[in-house]
């Protein structure tokens, strides 16, 4: 035999996982170590990845081997698929490596037709067995229909809702045979209707057919955005699990459950979950009849709850984690139908990991390392309340680009955010896209919501940085900023209209949603630390205000990675003479505007630098394009105009000339510096007088401040810039009679940059990857419209993420790489971070721990997503 697609349950175990999938790895080990299973076969992923080599087609050799394999499962059954004597049935699941909703999941029953169904019932004279049939083959039809075919329940819920109503009853179970038979040929109908042709009645076509829905199942647009959100790739695949049924429907000494080892919502050990007796798998989670908890099981199915204790003692020991199972009761026997490590709240995932280490049934490594850190944020974040998050329901979405949960009085602009919040509400903010200007609004607001923009979008880094609740980029919306209203998916919000925001998922609901504050227990401190016993990268954070720098040091950052100053120039008293300096026409002029900031600038850093209690501050010079700061309506060129004693004509006129048909390939970044090195003295004197007056009020700190220089791209640039700083520096702290040591780097953010990173190597004490500009450059895509496109390249399978949010490892990786690999031999000193928005994402972590980065700074609230990220990185991938 060529290639082996097929495995039975007895040939496999849990190692298996990349080809069996999740389930059907589990059910091999559960099989190996001896649990009741109803022995099947899976059929590999690879057997999925090569449907789709083929055009979706299930070839030849892999169909005659799962035939192959259909009948070993007869033989060791002693059952066969469409005899009329001895019918096997099946159920069919779909089960990748990871689970993964969104994805076909079960067909039950598969194998009936009328034949099977007439010789069943002639073999067994019970009327309640003929019930039985009856309502196993609706169910079967209803589901092959639904799943295999996607006809909709919907419309088999309705027949089932006009023969209840006929019959005057109320749940499934009150309908007899004769009723259950007559639904069964009504549904017959329905699907013929449905799809135009008879429902197939040969078992080897339904199963054909069913295997096939399940690859197919696997590139849904559900399950692609699903694998987006949580970083599953497409070339995975899903595995396919054929399993003999048993019966919870048998009669009512059978049943159906699935139970957790563990309180999946709180972590508490303690066997929890649900029965239903006289039912099928589905009716559990359908909520079709209102299933007993497991605990009563104890009494109506003793022995059978008796032995499943027993197996989810052995499947905890065994796995060494909390156990999902589902399990199903024919006549009082015990059958396991799944088994998987169970999907936990965060705070349940804390707490499970950190008792199964006092539990001496894991070491702290694998605690560290069964922690999604991505479930950190919902601990860190307000969370609407989940009852009444439960009950609504979502207008529309757009991107979750900054987690937490929002509510409040819609407002349009930044001015109404900050009024508004003043007299005491509660607002979110709406805004086509926000701009540095919009800061304080932004702070203001419970959540920001805009229309356009991707996850590294003005709004969606600000809010992360503030910690507040964004969702970015929902171009459903239609927004009338004039009249301030927009309207989506049909209704108008106005302003001081209510709407809640969900920066996790990114939905949008239409009034108030409650929402609850975040806690943190005991064991996110204890996983904590763990964490940072383990990793070897440091965590810094990027924060441009002393608040963000406090947070983020409770939050366990070491030191800032990035303060963009320019965020600064915003703040009350400062954007009048930034202005004046934008406009000035001499040298003179610009310098005197600068020496309006220079002492504003430098109390911001001293705050900065006292938030940071010593902890390296790093520290980057001025970097956007002038032309967003300048003054735009008439009153702020009028004001503009009368500081400088020019005219509101020249005023027009400069600015004017600040514009650019490319500002993000423009005048910015050191070239600012270049052009007007004023700015570069102003910022270095800044930085290093906060840094000696912070030094002398804490002697024990040893402060050495890190200028960092934006953009470069090319080395005799960046030495030019550096020795304006050092320059200024050394005459600073010679003035001062001060020791002060200080470092001078640059943001390695353009690829020629990264490619000459030799040179820039020995002009730079300091790299830090800018990886929003450098992905931006490496692409060519802006990073601010991208989102527009981005959703056709994930539907053409060109892209899987945002290489915005998730660092593109093949491309940008290699030039930051190589980049590292250059510029460390030529400086052995150098040291080298990433604070571009990767620097937050667990996935981009693990690379950057991979190539030998010192650090990586993100926004304060993934400081300890990403100090976990980098454990688990270092305990993978140990340097
Ligand atoms: C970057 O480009 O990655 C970066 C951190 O700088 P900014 O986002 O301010 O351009
Ligand atoms: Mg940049």
């Amino acid at each position: 035999m060529s290639h082996k697609y097929v495995y039975l349950f007895s040939e496999g175990n849990a190692t298996m996982r990349e080809l069996l999938g999740g389930k059907g790895a589990n059910l091999a080990e559960m099989t190996n170590i001896g649990l009741p299973v109803p022995q099947g076969f899976t059929i590999t992923t690879e057997a999925c990845t090569k449907y789709y080599e083929d055009g979706r087609k299930i070839n030849d050799e892999i169909m005659a081997e799962i035939m192959e394999y259909v009948a070993k499962m007869e033989q060791i059954n002693g059952k066969q698929f469409g005899s009329l004597t001895n019918p096997l049935l099946v159920s069919v699941r779909s089960g990748a490596r990871a689970s993964m909703p969104g994805m076909m999941d079960t067909i039950l029953n598969l194998g009936l037709n009328d034949e099977v169904v007439a010789a069943m019932i002639a073999g067994n004279p019970d009327p309640k067995f003929e019930r039985f049939v009856y309502d196993s083959y609706r169910r079967f039809i209803q589901m092959f229909s639904d799943v295999v075919m996607e006809v909709g329940k919907k419309y088999f819920e309705e027949l089932i809702d006009a023969m209840k109503a006929r019959k005057g009853v109320k749940f499934d179970v009150d309908l007899t045979a004769s009723d259950l038979k007559e639904l069964a040929e009504e549904f017959k109908a329905e699907y013929k209707k449905q799809i135009g042709e008879d429902f197939p009645s040969d078992p080897k076509t339904q199963l054909y057919e069913a295997i096939r829905a399940v690859f197919r199942s696997w590139d849904n647009p559900r399950a692609n955005v699903y694998r987006r959100d949580n970083d599953i790739p497409y070339s995975w695949g899903t595995a396919v699990n054929v399993m003999p049924m048993v019966f919870g429907n048998l009669n009512d000494n059978s049943g159906t459950g699935v139970a957790f080892t563990r309180d999946p919502a709180t972590g508490e050990k303690k066997l929890m979950g649900e029965f239903l007796f006289n039912a099928q798998g589905e009716d559990v989670v359908a909520g079709v009849r209102t299933p007993m908890p497991i605990a009563q099981m104890a009494d109506k199915f003793p022995e059978a709850y008796a032995e499943f204790v027993k197996v989810c003692d052995i499947l905890e020991e065994h796995y060494r984690d909390m156990q999902d199972m589902e399990f199903t009761v024919e006549n009082g026997k015990l059958y396991m139908l799944q088994c998987r490590s169970g999907k936990r709240t965060a705070q349940a995932a804390l707490k499970i990991a950190c008792d199964l280490v006092d539990e001496g049934m894991i070491d702290e490594q694998k605690a560290v390392e069964m922690i999604d850190p991505r479930n950190l944020d919902t601990l860190l974040h307000p969370q609407f309340d989940a009852a009444a998050l439960k009950k609504a329901q979502a207008l529309g979405k757009g991107l979750g680009a900054s987690p937490g949960a929002a509510c409040g009085k819609v407002v349009f602009t930044a001015e109404d955010a900050k009024e508004w919040k003043e007299r005491g509400e509660k607002v979110v903010l709406v805004r086509l896209e926000t701009s540095p200007e919009d800061i304080e609004g932004m702070k203001a607001a419970q959540g920001i919501l805009t229309v356009r923009g991707g996850m590294t979008s003005h709004a969606a880094v600000v809010a992360r940085g503030m910690g507040s609740c964004c969702v970015s980029g929902c171009g459903e919306i239609n927004m009338d900023e004039a009249n301030k209203q927009f309207t989506l998916a049909g209704k108008t919000f106005k302003e001081g209209d209510f709407i809640s925001i969900d920066g996790t998922t990114g939905n949008i609901y239409e009034g108030i949603i409650p929402t609850v504050d975040a806690t943190i227990s005991g064991y996110f401190g204890r996983i904590m630390s763990l964490a940072d016993k383990y990793r070897v990268l440091k965590v810094r954070t990027n924060a441009d205000t002393p608040r963000d720098a406090k947070k983020a040091r409770e939050l366990g950052a070491e030191g800032i990675g990035l303060c963009r100053t320019e965020h600064m120039f915003f703040g009350e008293g400062r954007i009048v003479p930034f202005r004046e300096m934008i406009c000035a026409s001499t040298v003179e002029e610009r310098e005197a505007a600068l020496a309006k900031i220079l002492p504003m600038q430098q109390g911001d850093f001293e705050a900065i630098y006292e938030a940071l209690e010593g902890y390296p501050v790093n520290i980057r010079l001025l970097d956007p394009p002038l032309h967003e700061f300048a003054p735009k309506t008439d009153e702020e060129m009028a004001e503009v105009a009368k500081n400088t004693g020019k005219t509101v004509a020249d005023i027009k006129a400069i600015v004017t000339a600040l514009h650019e048909t490319n500002p993000m390939m423009g005048h910015r970044g050191l070239r600012l510096a270049v052009t007007y090195p004023e700015i570069a003295v102003m910022q270095t004197k800044a930085i290093i007088r906060a840094a000696i007056k912070v030094q002398a009020a804490h002697p024990d700190w040893n402060m050495k401040p890190e200028i960092m220089i934006p953009l470069t791209s090319e080395v005799k640039e960046l030495q030019y810039v550096k020795k304006v700083v050092v320059e200024t520096a050394e005459a600073e702290i010679k003035a001062a009679g001060s020791e002060l040591k200080y470092e001078v780097g640059t943001m390695i953010e353009i690829p020629r940059a990264a490619l000459t990173a030799d040179e820039i190597a020995k002009n730079a004490d300091f790299f830090c990857f800018g990886t929003n500009d450098l992905t931006q450059m490496t692409y060519g895509f802006s990073r601010d419209d991208a989102g527009k496109f981005l959703n056709a390249y994930y539907d053409a399978k060109i892209l899987e993420n945002d290489p915005f949010a998730r660092l593109d490892q093949v491309g940008v990786g290699k030039l930051m790489k190589m980049a590292v690999e250059l510029g460390r031999p030529v400086n052995p000193n150098l040291h080298v971070g990433i604070c571009g928005e990767h620097g937050g994402d667990p996935s981009s972590i693990e690379f950057c721990n991979r190539i030998g980065l010192d650090y990586v700074s993100c926004s304060p609230f993934r400081v300890p997503i990403a100090r976990l990220a980098a454990a688990q990185a270092a305990i993978k991938f140990p340097r």
